[in-house]
C-alpha cells in the first residue's frame, strides 16, 4: 500500500488519506480518499498495446460523458504531466488510470421498485443518446468476448457446461438466436455502447438510477444489445421478469424511440446474454473454482433461463412492442383459421378441444400458441426428447445440408443409427428396416410375418390400434369396431384385452394374466387355421393406457410359437425409455418379441419408423421381392434417429421418466384417494391414465367429466387428451423432459377442476 501511496503522491501529487483494494474484478482497482475527503478509484493493469489504446478510447468517452452528464460516469483525473494514462518504471509493465468515484448504491443492494426500474432505462437512454454521437476508431475495431452480437461464435465453448440438461436450453436460445436475430441485425443501428450495465456496475440513489461505471466491455454494437444487457441482470429473481423488463423497455423508448425490429428481437437478446454469461461463467470456474460470486450468478442465471423458455415469444414481442407503444401483430383468428382449414382440409382429421389451439411454437415441454399463451404439454409424446430438442434440429438441418438419398446408395450415417438402435434391443433382434410411419411399420410387421409363417391369420387386441394403412384398420379393433368401422374382417381372431381393472380377471399377481391368455388360446384353437402373428402394446394407449395385466405376454407368446406364429409388440407409443423401468414396453412383461414396430418418438416428430425383427424373420423376407421405402432410412431421418437416441442416454431421459413418472403416479393416486370419479390410476413411467366413472360399482363410465376435464385443462394452458371405448380417460405422456413441478401444476389443476365440478 505504500508503495500505491508513493506512486499517487508522486503522480498525481495528492496526499491520500486512506488506501483499499476493490475486490472482485480481473485488474486490481484500490480504493483512494485524499486529504481532502474526495473519492478516487486507482485501477492498475498489466500493460500492452491494444489495452493500451481500448483505455485511451475509454478515456475519450468518459471525458465526452462527463462533459455532458456530470457525476454520472467515472471521470479520468490527468497526472502532473496532463495524461490520463500513467505507465509505471519498470519497463513499461503496468499501466494506472485515476478515476473519479462515482456516489451509490449498487443496483443489486437497493429495493426494486418500478420507480428504479422507470429510471433506469432512462438512465441508459440518457448516456446513449451521448454515445450515439461518438465515432471511435478503436471501439469500432474492437472484438470481445462479451458482445452478443457474436454469440454464435463461441458455439465451442458451451463444452464448458457438463450439465446436459443445462446445454439443452443453451443450444435452444443459440438455436433461436440464429433464427431470429441474425437475419435481422444487419439493419439495425449500431453505436458504442457501454455494454455491461449489469447490477453490479449500476448505482442508485434515492431510489433512482444516477450512475454507471466500468466502461471495460465497451463495444459498438446493436443500440438494442444495450437495452438486452442491462434488463438480463436487472430481472433476475423476478416472478413476472417480462412485466420488470417493460419497464425498462418503456422508459428507454421515451427518450430514444425504439424500432418495431429491434424490440422484436430483445426476447432472444436477452436469453442470449443469459447464455454468454452462464458459458463464460462456467469458463471462469474451470479457471478459478473458489469463486463464490460466479456460482450465486450462476444459479440466478440458470433459473431464469429456465423460467424465459417458458415465455412464449409472441408474449414478449407483444409486451415490448407495447411498452414502445407500437401495435400488436395481428393475428388470425382461431375460428377463421378453423374455416380457412376447413376449405382445405377434411373434418375427418379432427382437432382437439372446444376451443381449438392454433400453434405457433414449442420448447421442449412447453408450447406456443399464435396468442402468447404458453401450455404445458403433459400430453404429446412424439416430440420424445422435447419439442425442437435443438440437438435434433441441428442434426436434422445439418444432414438435409449435406445428404439426402435413399438406401440404394451407401452411406455411413445408415449403418451407424442401426447399430445403436439395435444395442438397444435384446437378442435375437438384430435386423432394421426403416419406414416413415408407425402404420407403415405395422403393415410391414404384419407382411413380414405372414411371408414367414406362409399364415394370413392374425390375432390381435380389443381396442387396440395399430395404424390408418388397409392392414392397420383391419387390425385395429379401434377402428374397424367403431363408428365408420367396417367389422372384422375373417382373417382377424381379436381377443379380450387383459384388463385388471374393467374385465372379468381382476387379480394382477399373475394369476388374471393366465385368465386372460386361457382366453387366447381358445380363441386360437377354435379358429380355422394357425395365426401368423400376434400383435399387442405392452400398454393399450387407445383402450385408455391399459397395461396388460401382469404375465400376459409370458403365457400367450409361447402358445403363438408352438403353433408356428410370430409375436409382434407395437412399441410406436410405449419404446424409448417412456416406461422408466425398462427401455422398451415388452420388457415389463419379461418377453422378447419377434418383431417390434416403432414410430412416433423415433424422430421426435420427424417422420421414422421402423420394425426391428430376428436374422430369420429378415431373411425369409429376401424372396426376391425388394423392400424399398423412398423415404425409409434416408440420411437425414438417420441423424435425425441417431441425435434422438444421444439425447435419451445423454439427459438421462429414461431416468426421468422412472422418477418423474413415479411421482406423478403417486400425486395422482392421492387425487384418487379424494374423488370418487377417479376410479383407477395406472401406467408406467411418463405414460399414464385415469379413469373417471360414475359409480364405482358399476364402473359406469365418466365420459362427460373426462371431456369436461380435457377442455377446462386446456382454458388453463395444459395440454392433455381422453382416450378409450368411452373416451372416459385421461391420456398423459409427456415429452420425456417433463419433471416433477410439471406433474404439480397438472395434478393441483385437476383437482380443483374436480373440486368445482362436484359443487
Ligand atoms: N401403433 C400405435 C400403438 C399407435 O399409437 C399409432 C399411432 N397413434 C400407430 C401404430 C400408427 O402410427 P402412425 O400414426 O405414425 O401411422
Amino acid at each position: 500500500m505504500m508503495e500505491v501511496k508513493r506512486f499517487l503522491e508522486k503522480n498525481y501529487g495528492f496526499n491520500v488519506d486512506e488506501i483499499n483494494i476493490l475486490e472482485g474484478y480481473a485488474n486490481i482497482n484500490y480504493k483512494v480518499k485524499n486529504a481532502s475527503g474526495s473519492l478516487f478509484v486507482l485501477k492498475e493493469y498489466t500493460n500492452n498495446q491494444p489495452l493500451f489504446n481500448t483505455l485511451q478510447a475509454e478515456t475519450r468517452v468518459l471525458m465526452k460523458l462527463n462533459n455532458k452528464l456530470r457525476d454520472k460516469f467515472p471521470k479520468p483525473v490527468a497526472n502532473l504531466s496532463g495524461n490520463f494514462l500513467t505507465v509505471s518504471d519498470d519497463n513499461l509493465k503496468k499501466v494506472y488510470r485515476l478515476l473519479k468515484w462515482v456516489v451509490g448504491d449498487f443496483f443489486y443492494q437497493t429495493e426494486h421498485t418500478h420507480q428504479l426500474f422507470s429510471s433506469f432505462g432512462k438512465f441508459l437512454a440518457m448516456m446513449d443518446m451521448e454515445l450515439l454521437q461518438i465515432n471511435d476508431e478503436t471501439i469500432e475495431a474492437r472484438r470481445m468476448d462479451w458482445d452478443l452480437q457474436y454469440l454464435t461464435e463461441i458455439d465451442a465453448r458451451k463444452d464448458y457446461i457438463d450439465d446436459p440438461n443445462l446445454r439443452k436450453y443453451i443450444d435452444h436460445f443459440f438455436l433461436q438466436f440464429r433464427e431470429n436475430v441474425l437475419p435481422v441485425l444487419p439493419i439495425l443501428r449500431k453505436s458504442v455502447i457501454h455494454n455491461d450495465a449489469n447490477d453490479w456496475n449500476v448505482l442508485v440513489k434515492n431510489g433512482k438510477v444516477t450512475g454507471l461505471i466500468d466502461f471495460g466491455d465497451m463495444v459498438y454494437a446493436h443500440l438494442i444489445q444495450e437495452l438486452a444487457v442491462a434488463i438480463t441482470y436487472a430481472i433476475f429473481d423476478k416472478e413476472d421478469p417480462l412485466e420488470w423488463a417493460a419497464l425498462i423497455v418503456k422508459s428507454y423508448n421515451q427518450v430514444i424511440q425504439l424500432k418495431q425490429e429491434e424490440v422484436d428481437i430483445l426476447y432472444y437478446l436477452i436469453a442470449g446474454r443469459l447464455c454468454m454469461s452462464l458459458i463464460n461463467s462456467s469458463k471462469a470456474k474451470e479457471e478459478n473454482p473458489s469463486n463464490d460470486y460466479i456460482s450465486v450468478s450462476e444459479k440466478q442465471a440458470i433459473a431464469l433461463l429456465k423460467k424465459w423458455v417458458q415465455i412464449n415469444p409472441e408474449k414478449a414481442k407483444t409486451v415490448f412492442r407495447k411498452a414502445v407503444g407500437l401495435k400488436p401483430l395481428k393475428i388470425e383468428s382461431v375460428s377463421s383459421s378453423i374455416i380457412k382449414r376447413h376449405r382445405f382440409i377434411s373434418p375427418a382429421q379432427s382437432v382437439s378441444y372446444n376451443l381449438p389451439v392454433k400453434m405457433a411454437g414449442a420448447a421442449f415441454q412447453y408450447m406456443y400458441d399464435a396468442y402468447g399463451n404458453t401450455f404445458l404439454d403433459a400430453y404429446n409424446n412424439i416430440p420424445h426428447v422435447g419439442h425442437q430438442h435443438p440437438r435434433v434440429v441441428e442434426a436434422g438441418q445439418r444432414q438435409m445440408a449435406r445428404l439426402n438419398t435413399n438406401t440404394r446408395y451407401i452411406f455411413d450415417i445408415l449403418a451407424e443409427y442401426s447399430e445403436k438402435l439395435l444395442s438397444k434391443f435384446p437378442e435375437p433382434l438384430n435386423k432394421v428396416f426403416f419406414v416413415n410411419s408407425g402404420s407403415a411399420a405395422s403393415d410391414l410387421a404384419i407382411r413380414l410375418a405372414q411371408t414367414k409363417t406362409g399364415f394370413k391369420n392374425v390375432m390381435v387386441l380389443e381396442h387396440g390400434y395399430h395404424g390408418h394403412t388397409r392392414q392397420g384398420i383391419e387390425i385395429s379393433h379401434y377402428k374397424f369396431g367403431r363408428k365408420g368401422g367396417k367389422g372384422q374382417a375373417g382373417y382377424i381372431l381379436k381377443t379380450p384385452i387383459p384388463d385388471t381393472f374393467r374385465g372379468p380377471y381382476k387379480k394382477n399377481d399373475g394369476t388374471a394374466g393366465r385368465q386372460y391368455a386361457g382366453l387366447a388360446k381358445d380363441l386360437l384353437k377354435e379358429g380355422s387355421a394357425p395365426v401368423a402373428a400376434f400383435i399387442a402394446e405392452p400398454i393399450v394407449g387407445c383402450a385408455g393406457q391399459v397395461p396388460l395385466a401382469k404375465g400376459y405376454l409370458k403365457n400367450v407368446y409361447p402358445v403363438i410359437r408352438e403353433q408356428g406364429g410370430v409375436c409382434i409388440s407395437d412399441e410406436v407409443q410405449t419404446g424409448f425409455g417412456r416406461m422408466g423401468s425398462t427401455f422398451w414396453g415388452f420388457e415389463l412383461q419379461d418377453v422378447v418379441p419377434d418383431i417390434v414396430v416403432l414410430g412416433k418418438p423415433m424422430g421426435n416428430g420427424h417422420p421414422l419408423a421402423a420394425v426391428v425383427t430376428t436374422d430369420e424373420i429378415a431373411d425369409s423376407f429376401d424372396n426376391g421381392m425388394e423392400f424399398f421405402s423412398s423415404f425409409g432410412g434416408n440420411p437425414v431421418s438417420c441423424a435425425i434417429g441417431k441425435a434422438v437416441l444421444e439425447v435419451i442416454e445423454e439427459e438421462g431421459l429414461q431416468q426421468n421418466a422412472l422418477e418423474t413418472g413415479h411421482y406423478f403416479l403417486k400425486m395422482l393416486n392421492e387425487l384418487k384417494n379424494r374423488y370418487e370419479v377417479i376410479g383407477d390410476v395406472r401406467g408406467n413411467g411418463l405414460f399414464l391414465g385415469v379413469e373417471l366413472i360414475k359409480n364405482i360399482e358399476i364402473l359406469e363410465h365418466h365420459t362427460q367429466l373426462a371431456n369436461h376435464l380435457k377442455n377446462k385443462m386446456r382454458d388453463n394452458f395444459i395440454l392433455i387428451s381422453t382416450d378409450g371405448p368411452k373416451d372416459n380417460i385421461i391420456k398423459m405422456k409427456p415429452p420425456m423432459c417433463f419433471n416433477k413441478q410439471n406433474a404439480d401444476i397438472v395434478v393441483d389443476r385437476l383437482s380443483k377442476l374436480l373440486t368445482s365440478y362436484h359443487t
